[in-house]
């Protein structure tokens, strides 16, 4: 088993985690984050933090780490102005690979917290429609010519249903609802369908199954994956936290979860290799 999880990790990307320098203490710093990753054979990371833009970083950890591809997120946090249209517009510029709605800063996250999720953010208007500076983000991205996905952070199922069926309207073409079975997020499997239909991916994340982030069962993560299907999944391990294994483990972890429930290497590769790629535009400029 050890030895086939080696083989299948290589090549392999993980588009979410969380590495220090950040606010909260982080279990590796992103140059140790890049060269585990490297030593395991995977081809890239995309570093993900909820306060400040991490493509400037990305692009020092890529010099500092040659070998392996590195790129960064702008979330859309009050650190950074909220759904700030000029935040987005300096991240693509920096060459950042993913725009994501608000995580932390989200009204339902808000919400999960005990907080009065008013004081969070929230992609509608009054009228239940994306708020304007929402469509501009969703246009920029549309027709930004180099590589970049969409992704939903936080927001919640009702939220994620609009903002997805909008940016896919509008020529998004890598739209990703974030850990859609995690706790806070928990997007039906249904809804998930119809989003699915429409041509949106679902990044599953392992650290929904971890103590801090709420012990989901695995199987849930399976069996999602067998409902909503391989082709539109993306695998992350969102690891970063301190008491968490690093993010490497966190993905042997996933690929030994797939073996054992029976998926095919090739169906593997597709979620953590193939799909990435395609949405975060690895190995393009
Ligand atoms: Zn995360």
């Amino acid at each position: 088993m050890e030895e086939k999880i080696n083989e299948i990790i290589k090549g392999a990307y993980d588009c979410h985690i969380h590495g220090a320098p950040d606010v909260i203490p982080r279990k590796l710093d992103v140059i140790e984050i890049a060269q585990q990753a490297k030593d395991a054979g995977m081809a890239g990371i995309l570093l993900v933090s909820h306060v400040t833009n991490t493509a400037d970083e990305a692009k020092i950890v890529s010099k500092a780490v040659p070998g392996i591809e590195v790129y960064g997120i702008q979330v859309l946090n009050y650190y950074t102005g909220g759904l700030n249209p000029e935040a987005v517009k300096t991240a693509l510029q920096l060459g950042a690979r993913r725009i994501a709605m608000p995580s932390i800063s989200a009204a339902n996250h808000f919400e999960h917290e005990g907080k009065n999720p008013e004081d969070g953010i929230t992609v509608l208007d009054e009228k239940g429609e994306l708020k304007e500076e929402v469509m501009e983000i969703i246009n920029m991205v549309a027709d930004w010519e180099g590589p970049v996905a969409l992704t939903t952070g936080h927001l919640y199922p009702h939220e994620s249903e609009i903002f997805v069926t909008e940016a896919i309207n509008a020529g998004v073409k890598n739209v990703v609802v974030t850990h859609p079975e995690w706790g806070l997020v928990n997007m039906s499997v249904e809804l998930q369908k119809k989003l699915n239909r429409k041509g949106a991916y679902f990044e599953r994340c392992l650290y929904a199954t971890t103590d801090m982030g709420g012990k989901l069962d695995p199987k849930v993560i399976v069996d999602q994956i067998r409902e909503v299907g391989v082709e539109s999944t993306i695998f992350s391990t969102d690891f970063g936290q301190v008491p968490n294994p690093t993010p490497v483990e966190g993905m042997r972890f996933f690929i030994k979860l797939m073996l054992e429930n029976g998926f095919p290497e090739k169906d593997i590769r597709v979620m953590i290799k193939e799909n990435p790629e395609k949405v975060f535009g690895f190995g393009r400029e």
